[in-house]
């Protein structure tokens, strides 16, 4: 097996006196598409919070062979793991082309930049076409597009994607899967967080069910949707 990219172990989070995440542990290895899956309130978003550094947390966060927990979240960013965060939080009075160049702030190098508008484009055709619209106007397909397109402009080695779903028609939904098993070929690891347990799964190698802020199952996706505890809380099968 490789040497992990992502290793959280022990992790502790929460909101002032409100203790969310109790001692999560899991791995992503280079590669791979993990999904972490739990239900409203698990302490998704907290964890990807936690992870980005915008929290406060205890516990060890191992990322790309470095220790993370005393970085700050611009470093955490730096070094290529970056959150396509829940309610995509575009800026909605610019334009597409500006969201995304504004993910790549960070890159001087104006052919690396345009490398990497090329190659989003190419992921998201639907985005070339709008390049110039308002992102504020784009539908919420086309806003989880952009926000994900924007990730991409940083040059992560590892997306974190929050809730990627929610709100979304299936068929959109089934897209924007392949376009991230697409960003998988092309040499990003993806850690997808959903309440949907079903699109979860349906691309990730391995999975983690997060509950009251604990990892309460791991294993293949097949074994996690084939597991009739998770049916039972998660599918209402
Ligand atoms: P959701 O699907 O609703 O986003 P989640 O699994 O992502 O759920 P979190 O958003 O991480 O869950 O929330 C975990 C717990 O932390 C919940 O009890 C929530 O009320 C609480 N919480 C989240 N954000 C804050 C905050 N900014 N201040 C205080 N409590 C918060």
């Amino acid at each position: 097996m490789s040497e992990a990219l992502l290793e959280v172990d022990k992790l502790c989070a929460g909101y002032g006196e409100m203790q969310v995440l109790r001692e999560v542990g899991f791995v992503v290895r280079p590669g791979e598409i993990v999904s972490l899956v739990g239900s409203n309130g698990a302490g998704k978003t907290t964890l990807l919070r936690a992870l980005s550094g915008v929290l406060p947390r205890t516990g060890t966060v191992r990322f790309a062979g470095r220790e993370l927990t005393a970085l700050t979240a611009e470093r955490i960013f730096a070094l290529g793991l970056v959150q396509v965060p829940e309610g995509r939080q575009l800026f909605g009075q610019m334009s597409v082309l500006d969201n995304l160049l504004m993910g790549a702030y960070r890159c001087r190098d104006k052919k690396e930049v345009q490398r990497r508008l090329d190659q989003a484009f190419e992921l998201f055709p639907f985005l070339r076409e709008r390049r110039s619209q308002r992102a504020g106007l784009l539908s919420g397909g086309g806003q989880q597009m952009c926000a994900m397109a924007r990730a991409l402009m940083a040059g992560p080695k590892l997306l974190m994607v929050d809730e990627m779903s929610l709100g979304l028609a299936p068929v959109i939904v089934d897209k924007l899967l392949d376009t991230l098993s697409a960003i998988r070929k092309e040499g990003v690891t993806v850690l997808l967080v959903e309440q949907d347990v079903f699109s979860a799964f349906s691309i990730a190698d391995r999975g983690y069910v997060l509950e009251m802020g604990r990892v309460v199952r791991e294993g293949s996706a097949k074994e996690l949707v084939e597991d009739p505890e998770v049916r039972r809380a998660y599918l209402g099968l």
